[in-house]
């Protein structure tokens, strides 16, 4: 069977280190692994307009932003297919014969689909397309027969809906969709990177961001200003590195060799935190450091965005390529679905076989 990857960010903002490490890393190491025969990459802009129906300049804005952030992120269109959700109008349709075979209750107790109507307090005004969004991630994966799916920790219970989709479609029609997996990233510390502000996800609805096309001063800015233990008030009080974001994006970013480089005072991470939490350690010596590592992920990325900006219209036509590759792919397995469905009239004569006696 063929191993193919289809994932995808929301236009609602650049992309930044959290979807670096929750997803962005793993689909460039993906690429280049060369185990996968498609890789295919969507910018979510129709799944965007759910909770943004009333800014839609927003949404197409930030097309280009999330395109620049991928390529400057390693995504290389010669080897990973990057579209445009709303120009694979096979994808709607797809939702809405999928909507049939999940129920109302069913989407109620999605833990993802709870926690974000919490944060959009949406409460008592859910927009009926935001909270159908799980099934149109569903028609995404399932439209390009993926079996991989990378993404951060907040979207498994997105990926066991689709699998439940998966099952019950061919449950009822027969043998048609293929059952994707997620893939998370293998560093416990990438799976959901906390904001600046301490809250539990970054997230670019939350403005707790630090972007990938930061320039240096507000980098400094964001990393000097960072939330940390609010205890820790004097540098000989103990502090504490759990649950401590400057200390999370540590264990998410620091490689051995910023050590050495930067903090030559100490043999690893793990002896800057037993330092931290004995006492004696101040937070802005701690943030400082974190700053020089951030700087060394990110000026590779900030680079290669300059780059690309001054190509906009090879970033326009990858996008307006990519887009017709996928509809191409999505067309095929809607065929699938539709003659699976028995709802492929014209291409299918039992319609009318049943008349003429035969
Ligand atoms: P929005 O606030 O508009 O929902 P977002 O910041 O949550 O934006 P998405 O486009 O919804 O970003 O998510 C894209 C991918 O990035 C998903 O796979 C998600 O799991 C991952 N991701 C997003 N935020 C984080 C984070 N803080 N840590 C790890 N992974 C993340
Ligand atoms: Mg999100």
């Amino acid at each position: 069977m063929s191993r193919i990857i289809l994932t995808g960010d929301r236009p609602t903002g650049r992309l930044h280190v959290g979807h670096l490490v929750g997803s962005l890393r793993e689909r460039v190491r993906l690429q280049d692994s060369g185990e996968f025969d498609e890789i295919n990459i969507m910018i979510a802009d129709a799944q965007a307009l759910t909770d943004n129906a009333e800014h839609p300049e927003k949404v197409r804005r930030n097309i280009m932003e999330v395109a620049l952030d991928y390529l400057a992120a390693g995504i290389d269109p010669e080897k990973s297919t990057i579209f445009i959700q709303s120009m694979v109008p096979e994808l709607t349709e797809l939702t809405f014969y999928y909507m049939n075979l999940v129920t109302v209750a069913r989407v109620q107790r999605n833990p993802t689909v709870k926690a974000e109507i919490q944060m959009r307090n949406f409460e008592a005004s859910i927009p009926v397309g935001f909270f159908c969004y799980p099934i149109s991630q569903a028609a995404d994966i399932t439209a390009f027969r993926a079996t991989h799916v990378p993404v951060g920790e907040d979207q498994l219970p997105m990926i066991e809906q689709c699998r439940e989709i998966v099952h019950k479609f061919n449950a009822v029609y027969g043998e048609t969709l293929t059952e994707p997996v997620a893939v998370l990233p293998s560093n416990a510390a990438c799976l959901r990177l906390p904001g600046t502000d301490g809250k539990a996800k970054m997230s670019k609805s939350l403005g707790n961001c630090i972007y990938l096309s930061e320039s240096e001063a507000d980098l400094k800015k964001k990393v000097m200003s960072m939330y940390t233990d609010p205890n820790h008030l004097r540098v000989e009080d103990p502090g504490q590195v759990e649950g401590n974001p400057v200390f999370m994006y540590l264990d998410a970013f620091c490689r051995p060799e910023y050590i050495e480089e930067f903090l030559p005072d100490y043999a690893s991470l793990d002896e800057l935190k037993d330092h931290y939490r004995r006492g004696g350690l101040g937070d802005v010596k701690v943030k400082k450091f974190l700053l020089s590592v951030l700087k060394a992920e990110l000026g590779p990325i900030r680079e290669r965005r300059e780059a690309w900006e001054k190509r906009i219209d090879d970033v326009y036509e990858i996008l307006r390529s990519g887009s017709e590759a996928a509809e191409k792919k999505a067309a095929s397995v809607l065929s699938d679905v539709r003659s699976a469905m028995q709802i492929d009239y014209f291409t299918d004569r039992r319609l009318i076989d049943a008349y003429a006696g035969r």
